[in-house]
């Protein structure tokens, strides 16, 4: 019915909803009234107008692979998707900046602006299903994170149509700007609550030459922890350092393109960059420091092929884990990088206690982990869920935060209030209206309900 009013508007609307009502979070299947596919601003205009009129909440849409639930229609209402609004409008090397539409996938855009020997850091593992306009509701970050920072600092200005229908243009193309209050930054990592993004301009930088990578095995996971605190204690900055805990390396033991040394426990990858032959120096420094936190072997990539298939290693995470149990709750807690050897015991000591295999893997130079609690049966789903609210406190008593890159979402909003003072939260609320006032545009995401 809804389906037929918008399709009369002119508005291309999905025969079957079914690709619409799930994500990556696993967090249900909440079909919507109607899926429409917008091919440009006037058309997110058109859509967010008629919801507002009929009183229907909006969900935007990017690629669907966001880990916390945040592009599910909860509430029902129009899904409104932004994958058709996919070209890259320009690539200025004179400017150093990129101008996309929302729906352009990220690794695309990588390959465009390498073509040009430009560089966007950002890089979710999801690059090659994710799109810019969820990178951006959700701040992405990713390996490279670690010396290059989040999306956010690659953002100088978004268009944006607002859940009342206007459209607004904040920011600038000038890598520099600071007139009135920093509205893109607050679009930015806002999770589809406060308006939809439907153009952005990002900042690029020139294209590292060089990069070398290397591959650490551990006898366990401290001593590979303990090698990213010796990384950083000898002044090395990578531009990736990833940990792989004793049960994630088992799991992949079999699916690896290369065999592992007996009896590893825990694995690093260290990857620098940059532009002359100090890269190498620096991956011989940070391999030095792994042999000294104990490493078993370290080997270094010989050439791209070899880089290309630790990364896929890396990348391959997720399914692996399926092989000690066939589901899993995955969180992306961070912490201080001091407290990251805490943490992992931390995790440990839980899973016991809960007598549920743990599974610790991610972004260690940043301090953000994705701690996965594997399961079979619903029994063991229960408490899981119990397990994960201890996981998610001990990283707040640690100094860190829920969420480190993958957002709060639906998955997470009960637990906000443990990592924020209630006049934040109100202040947020507030905000909220400001942008919302009919609270229609992704309703219940970040924000626990009022009390
Ligand atoms: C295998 C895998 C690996 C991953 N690795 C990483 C990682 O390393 N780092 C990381 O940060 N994340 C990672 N993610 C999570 C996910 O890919 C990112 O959060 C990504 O940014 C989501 O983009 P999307 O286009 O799929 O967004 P969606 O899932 O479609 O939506 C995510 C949120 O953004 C909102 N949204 C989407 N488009 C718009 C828009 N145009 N305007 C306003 N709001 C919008 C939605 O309403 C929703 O709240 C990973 C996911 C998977 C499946």
């Amino acid at each position: 019915m809804i389906g037929e009013e918008l399709a009369a508007l002119g508005l291309l609307v999905a025969g079957d909803v079914s690709p619409y009502e799930r994500d990556e979070s696993g967090y249900g299947t909440y079909p919507p009234q109607a899926a429409v596919l917008a091919r440009d601003a006037s058309e997110v205009q058109k859509v967010l107008r008629f919801a507002r009129e009929k009183r229907i909440p909006v969900v935007p849409r990017g690629a669907g692979s966001g880990k916390s639930g945040g592009a599910l229609a909860e509430r029902g209402g129009i899904v409104l998707s932004l994958e058709k609004m996919n070209r890259i409008l320009e690539v200025s090397r004179a400017d150093m900046v990129a101008v996309v539409e929302p729906g352009v996938i990220l690794e695309k855009l990588q390959q465009a602006v390498e073509a040009e020997g430009l560089f966007y850091p950002p890089d979710p593992n999801s690059q090659a299903m994710c799109a810019i306009g969820g990178n951006l509701a959700h701040n992405a970050g990713g390996p490279r994170a670690l010396k290059y920072g989040v999306t956010r600092d690659y953002v100088l200005g978004v268009h944006a149509v607002l859940p009342t229908g206007e459209l607004i243009k904040c920011g600038h193309r000038s890598w520099k700007g600071v007139a009135g209050y920093d509205l893109t930054q607050l679009l930015v990592g806002s999770e589809g609550t406060l308006a939809v993004i439907v153009q952005a301009t990002l900042k690029l930088i020139p294209l590292p030459r060089s990069v070398a990578t290397l591959l650490a095995f551990f006898p366990d996971e401290d001593a590979a922890a303990l090698a990213v605190q010796k990384i950083f204690a000898a002044g090395l900055l990578p531009r990736a350092c990833e940990l792989l805990d004793g049960p994630t390396m088992r799991a992949l033991a079999g699916r690896a393109p290369f065999q592992f040394p007996e009896g590893i426990g825990g694995a690093l990858i260290v990857e620098h960059d940059g532009h002359g032959d100090s890269v190498f120096e620096e991956l011989a420094k940070s391999g030095e420091m792994c042999t000294e936190a104990g490493a078993r072997e370290v080997v270094a990539a010989q050439d791209e092929a070899q880089r290309r298939k630790i990364w896929e290693t890396r990348r391959s995470i997720s399914i692996a884990l399926t092989a000690i149990r066939p589901h899993k709750i995955s969180e992306d807690v961070a912490v201080p990088r001091g407290q990251l050897v805490e943490m992992i015991r931390r995790v440990r000591a839980i899973g016991e206690r809960y007598r549920l295999p743990t599974a610790c893997y991610g972004h260690a130079g940043d301090g953000n982990l994705h701690v996965n609690l594997l399961f079979t049966s619903a029994e063991e789903r229960e408490k899981s869920h119990a397990a994960v609210a201890e996981v998610l406190q001990a990283a707040i008593d640690l100094g860190g935060t829920i969420t480190g890159e993958h957002g709060i979402g639906l998955a997470k909003r009960a637990f906000l209030a443990r990592e924020q003072s209630r006049e934040l939260i109100e202040l947020q609320r507030r905000v909220k209206k400001a942008f919302d006032p009919d609270d229609l545009l992704n309703p219940g995401k970040i924000l626990p309900p009022a009390p």
